[in-house]
């Protein structure tokens, strides 16, 4: 069973969402957030996000390219972060959405680093820069949940990462994948607004 997709997205990149909507079999919702939404009110502008934008969806779709970056400023990520603050959001009647950032090529060499030798543990770790220089930090810290060790196993992220390479050849089997990371427990440790 497909789950209703939300995708953020910088219009740089709408390419890639026509591409999933087009050419997947994703179910999908197809709205982007583009007018800011003028209250103070947090609860209410998330409420009203969820609303109008992602309404049915279960999942979000994070497409992480050469320009999402928190370091290009709150202002130019305005659209993308309220996105995923609103699909983190777990209120009563609108429940979290799993997270599936896909990192475009355009952003491989940036983000996968390869292999590093790690001076606290004496071992050799995959270098993955998910930071303020390559995604917002509504990803970056959903991704390395702050922990007391070296490195992540999968059991200590909310958020999944996935090559869009791979993703496509197995849409569902990541979505479902970033489904399921709704009820597990490390979701109790996610940042809304970090
Ligand atoms: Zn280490």
């Amino acid at each position: 069973m497909g789950r209703k997709c939300f995708i953020s997205f910088k219009t740089e990149n709408i390419e890639y969402k026509k591409y999933i909507q087009n050419s997947l079999n994703v179910d999908m919702i197809d709205k982007s957030l583009n007018i800011a939404i003028d209250s103070d009110n947090e609860d209410y502008i998330m409420r009203k996000i969820r609303e109008d934008y992602l309404s049915t969806s279960t999942v979000t779709i994070h497409l992480i390219g050469r320009f999402s970056a928190e370091n290009f400023g709150e202002y130019e990520q305005r659209y993308i972060k309220r996105e995923l603050q609103a699909s983190l959001y777990n209120g009563k009647d609108n429940t979290r959405n799993g997270i599936l950032g896909v990192v475009l090529p355009e952003a491989y060499s940036n983000i996968y680093r390869g292999l590093y030798y790690c001076n606290t543990c004496g071992q050799t770790h995959n270098g993955i820069d998910i930071n303020d220089s390559t995604t917002i930090k509504e990803f970056s810290y959903n991704y390395y949940i702050p922990n007391n060790r070296c490195l992540w196993i999968e059991d200590d992220r909310y958020c999944v990462l996935v090559k869009w390479e791979d993703f496509i050849k197995e849409p569902e089997k990541y979505i479902e994948y970033a489904f399921s990371k709704r009820k597990e427990p490390i979701a109790s440790k996610v940042r809304v607004r970090p």
